[in-house]
């Protein structure tokens, strides 16, 4: 458990007050969403490579960056960043050798079982009308993904017109982005 350690860490970066370097207001200075994939190998790669300091952005994350439905937590965080925290540009970074290109929700649901899900329950859960291969399905490329993810957002009925959408892909090694779509 690094919990332990984390917690030590962590009273001596108060008391050193380490946050001062930090310190910002809850508005994104850069008046923008940066949503991305949970990879922990963007984890401080994805801000530095394109100069994202605190307080610059609204930042989302999901296995995937993936958006397939227009009310799921990601869009209404976007809305609210737009609406209540003077957001204007969002940003869907997908990246390549991503886990979500790989994912089998066969397999997944499999190690459910393994793991002591008992089958009743998912089929509990299949009769309630919650398609598990369909919630865990990932993507074949990651650009048409993003692609998929920026149409969701651009033509979201109560996301304001105004609002400027992307989308990039970055590479988990290098850092390098390349626009897949770009808003004009
Ligand atoms: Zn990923």
């Amino acid at each position: 458990m690094h919990l332990e350690e984390m917690l030590t860490f962590n009273k001596k970066f108060v008391n050193e007050k380490e946050y001062e370097k930090y310190e910002t207001d809850s508005f994104p200075n850069k008046r923008m969403v940066v949503f991305t994939c949970m990879e922990s190998r963007l984890v401080e790669l994805l801000p530095k490579a394109l100069n994202i300091q605190n307080g610059d952005v609204k930042m989302l994350k999901n296995a995937g960056a993936i958006i397939r439905k227009p009310f799921d937590s990601i869009m209404k965080s976007i809305l609210v960043a737009v609406y209540e925290l003077k957001a204007e540009e969002i940003i869907v970074i997908g990246h390549h050798d991503c886990g979500m290109s790989k994912t089998n929700p066969s397999h997944l649901m499999d190690e459910m079982k393994v793991k002591g899900v008992p089958e009743s329950t998912l089929e509990t859960i299949y009769r309630s009308g919650i398609d598990l291969h369909e919630e865990f399905h990932g993507f074949d490329t990651v650009e048409k993904s993003i692609e998929q993810s920026v149409n969701i957002i651009r033509h979201h009925p109560l996301l304001p017109v105004h609002i400027k959408v992307h989308g990039l892909v970055i590479d988990p090694g290098t850092g390098k982005v390349d626009v897949v779509s770009q808003d004009s």
